[in-house]
């Protein structure tokens, strides 16, 4: 239809809401396209003396959905080919509006989709809405003005439910809003009462571990006074029984001489015990520093073969140091090493009957493991960390003798020297013991 004098652009409007209704766009959509067509109209009207107006649809290129499109070909060329709405919110009104050249000619070209559910349009539907409007006499601008009021009436209306609506979502938000505040209150409140409650429980916590400490350190306090004060009084003992069983002495009936000898060997193994309480009593209390220097592992493995040699008396029993490959240096206490080696072998000896006790020492990496191992009775699973407890004995060892102190003052040098002490045992399989000492020391 052409658009050349202003009553045109009410026809235009007029022409372009009732293809819209006739297509299947939605009352509110037809406005909008009826209202964007008249803006364009009047602009191109006024800019370059009206327009061609085709309405037509077609499937759009890019989604293939249906859309309903306006091309206006103006009369005269677009300034600079282009063309922009005096209202910027025109283009909102549609969903494309633009300059578009068509087959050589520019247009100015809108376009809505048309919603899915519209009835097709067949090529009959086509014939049928054209005829429609070619009838439809065109109506004066009064009546155009009438639909326009009641359109805008309409659009008020629908403003002002729209307000309410938001009004009544708005209420509901801030009641929402309240719950959730309600809800993060008592969350907060729940947080610090727990906060509170870990506090509380921390406080006691360290409380107990203080009381534990003073346990520990008076326990190795009174260890050892009670040894060193039990030292003095055994020695004397073990020196006046030598006395009395001295060959200058007088002589002694056999019965006497087999009673001071076992009064000897009772106070040897008493000294035994003091000696080892008051070593434990000393690692225990942190006193015991070790004195750190390069230990190789040969000469200490040498001298081990030397004084063990005369403890190695069972005659099944065969004693094996392994030389450890060359070169075997670790940083750590001659002494302690010596003392934990001494006690597992002297150990290994006391509970093997057959076979042999082995010491030998592997390297890996940056470390070195030291391993007793022996041919003996073995340890049950269940006691592997008991016998690590001060004076336990596994039940039906103690005729062979010992205080139960050995294993835990080993473990705890090893600890100190920056290692670990670990067994392996099973009944009737034998025992081994390994120390794991890093290579540089603690
Ligand atoms: P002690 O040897 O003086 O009894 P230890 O602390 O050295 O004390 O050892 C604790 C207990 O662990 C021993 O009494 C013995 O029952 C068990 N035990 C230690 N070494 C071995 C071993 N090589 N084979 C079997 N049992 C062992």
């Amino acid at each position: 239809m052409a658009l050349r004098v202003e009553q045109d652009i009410f026809l235009v409007r007029q022409r372009g809401r009732e293809v819209a209704a006739a297509v299947g766009l939605e009352h509110q959509d037809q406005v909008r396209l009826a209202t964007a067509l008249s803006e364009v109209a009047r602009d191109l009207l006024r800019g370059v003396d009206g327009a061609d107006v085709t309405f037509a649809v077609v499937a759009d290129a890019h989604t293939g959905q249906r859309v309903l499109r306006v091309d206006l070909a103006p009369v005269r060329p677009l300034p600079d080919g282009r063309y922009e709405p005096q209202s910027g919110a025109v283009a909102r009104l549609v969903d494309m509006l633009g300059v578009v050249t068509d087959g050589g000619d520019t247009v100015v070209r809108m376009s809505r989709r048309v919603p899915a559910p519209a009835p097709p349009l067949t090529p009959e539907r086509l014939a049928q809405l054209r005829t429609e409007l070619a009838s439809s006499a065109p109506g004066t601008e009064l009546d155009e003005l009438a639909a326009q009021n009641a359109q805008l009436i309409a659009a008020l209306d629908e403003v002002r439910s729209q307000r309410d609506e938001l009004e009544v979502l708005n209420s509901e938000l801030q009641e929402t809003n309240r719950g959730v505040m309600a809800l993060y209150n008592q969350l907060t409140e729940e947080l610090e009462e727990t906060n509170r409650g870990v506090v509380a429980l921390y406080a006691e916590l360290d409380e107990k571990s203080a009381q534990l400490r003073a346990a520990s350190e008076s326990k190795s306090r009174f260890l050892a006074n009670v040894s060193h004060e039990l030292r003095a009084p055994v020695t004397a003992i073990i020196g006046l029984a030598r006395l009395l069983a001295d060959s200058a002495s007088d002589p002694l009936t056999s019965e006497q001489a087999r009673q001071v000898g076992l009064i000897r060997s009772s106070a040897a193994d008493l000294l035994g015990l003091v000696n080892e309480l008051l070593d434990l009593a000393k690692a225990e209390s942190g006193r015991l520093e070790p004195n750190w220097a390069e230990v190789d592992l040969r000469g200490l493995f040498g001298q081990l073969r030397g004084t063990l040699r005369a403890l190695a008396t069972r005659p099944g029993v065969d004693l094996v140091v392994e030389e450890p490959p060359a070169p075997a240096t670790v940083r750590s206490d001659e002494v302690l090493l010596a003392q934990v080696l001494r006690n597992l072998l002297h150990n290994g000896l006391k509970f093997t009957e057959r076979g042999e006790v082995r010491l030998r020492a592997e390297q890996r990496g940056d470390l070195w493991s030291l391993l007793v191992t022996d041919t003996g009775a073995g340890i049950p699973a269940e006691l592997h960390e008991r016998i690590f407890e001060e004076f336990y004995q596994v039940p039906g060892t103690t005729r062979v003798g010992g205080t139960g102190l050995g294993l835990p003052y080993a473990r705890r040098l090893v600890t100190l020297l920056g290692g670990t002490l670990e067994l392996v045992s099973e009944p009737g399989r034998g025992s081994t013991f390994t120390v794991v000492l890093p290579v540089g020391g603690a």
